[in-house]
């Protein structure tokens, strides 16, 4: 039973993450670094796995994005746009974690053979889901709450990156996802102009991104820098048997034209998650782009569905961080550029 001093701390912690997620998701403007507002939401986390009782329907840890603006028109999500769990032991530690859970769950034990992993780079930028239907594109939609995201696609057709009709076959209903985002150079690019201008600048690269395909004017999305990688798919794709592993689903969507990030790996096993995490740490300031992490999703997409999902998440995918982004700053009282 839950002291009235866990309890308090608990409706704390509701609120303010509460707070921190309207700010961070619907005005794209983070009021606390992301290592603040993760060791936050862990500690909810932690007290409501040990407290069920302090569990509410309406708790953060419950949700995923934040609520669609009134402004756009609402897109029901054939498929959920999940979050993804983040690994609370940034240090090497958090690979195996990871490993043993997916083992342990596949009822494996040490005699099995280790388990395939395609480890990716966590994109920092807003989530989108494309859809086509014969090959051309008829929508994008932000994440939103996870299960309704905002109509974006006039903002969206403006991003060369994203193609508007499909190469080759393609089934006839296909919905991609991936991540919006500004490259660093052209964010400071950008930045520049403005200033030259007298004109407002962006805060950082994600805002820039979320806040140029969140708002009205087309035209004006057009002229921000925005680019595109493709990770995964939405609505099944029915009849496409090409789908045993989720790296030929990123080969095929490299084939339909759409940019993905070359430094993803095939890996065997906990060693091979921990050496990717150490390999993308050592380079990640000279990546051209924001990650905010690296993501590693178990490799056979018939394991995957064994895996299933848990609430918000799936079983089958989990981000790790870097101890670095302790360092993150974030800024506060400002207005807000879109
Ligand atoms: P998430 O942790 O729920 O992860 C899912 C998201 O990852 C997807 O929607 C997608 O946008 C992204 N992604 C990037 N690369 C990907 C890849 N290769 N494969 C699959 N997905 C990929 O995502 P989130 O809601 O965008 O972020 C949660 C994080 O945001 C928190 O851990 C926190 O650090 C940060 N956050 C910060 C604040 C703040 O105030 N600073 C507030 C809210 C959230």
């Amino acid at each position: 039973m839950a002291s009235s001093e866990v309890t308090r701390r608990a409706a704390l912690l509701r609120t303010q993450i509460a707070d921190y997620d309207y700010w961070y998701y619907v005005k794209d403007l983070p009021r606390v670094p992301d290592a603040e507002y993760d060791k936050l939401f862990r500690e909810l986390q932690a007290l409501e796995a040990q407290y069920p009782e302090l569990l509410t329907s309406d708790s953060p840890t419950q949700r995923v994005g934040g609520k669609p603006l009134d402004m756009f028109q609402p897109v029901r999500h054939a498929i959920p746009m999940l979050s993804i769990r983040t690994e609370t032991d940034i240090s090497d530690q958090g690979a195996i974690t990871f490993d043993a859970r997916v083992r342990r769950e596949l009822d494996l034990n040490e005699n099995d053979p280790p388990i395939e992993y395609i480890c990716e780079l966590k994109f920092d930028g807003l989530a989108i889901n494309l859809r086509y239907e014969q090959g051309r594109l008829v929508q994008a939609a932000t994440r939103g709450d996870g299960e309704t995201g905002e109509d974006v696609t006039q903002n969206v057709r403006t991003i060369h990156q994203i193609p508007l009709s499909l190469e080759g076959m393609c089934p006839n209903i296909l919905e991609v996802r991936g991540e919006v985002y500004m490259a660093r150079p052209d964010f400071e690019r950008y930045n520049e102009r403005q200033r030259e201008l007298g004109l407002p600048t962006l805060v950082n690269p994600r805002n820039g991104a979320a806040g140029s395909i969140r708002q009205l004017d087309p035209a004006l999305a057009a002229r921000r820098p925005l680019k595109f990688f493709a990770y995964g798919l939405g609505e099944k794709v029915e009849g496409w048997d090409w789908r045993k592993t989720h790296k030929e689903v990123l080969k095929q969507l490299d084939a339909w034209g759409f940019p993905v990030n070359d430094e993803c790996r095939v890996v065997q096993g906990a060693q091979g998650l921990v050496e990717f995490h150490r390999r993308i740490e050592a380079m990640r300031d000279r990546l051209p782009f924001d990650i905010d992490g690296v993501v590693y999703k178990v490799n056979s997409i018939a394991l995957q569905e064994r895996l299933g999902f848990v609430s918000r998440e799936p079983r089958w995918a989990v981000a790790h961080k870097f101890p670095a982004e302790e360092q993150l700053t974030v800024v506060r009282d400002i207005e807000i550029q879109v």
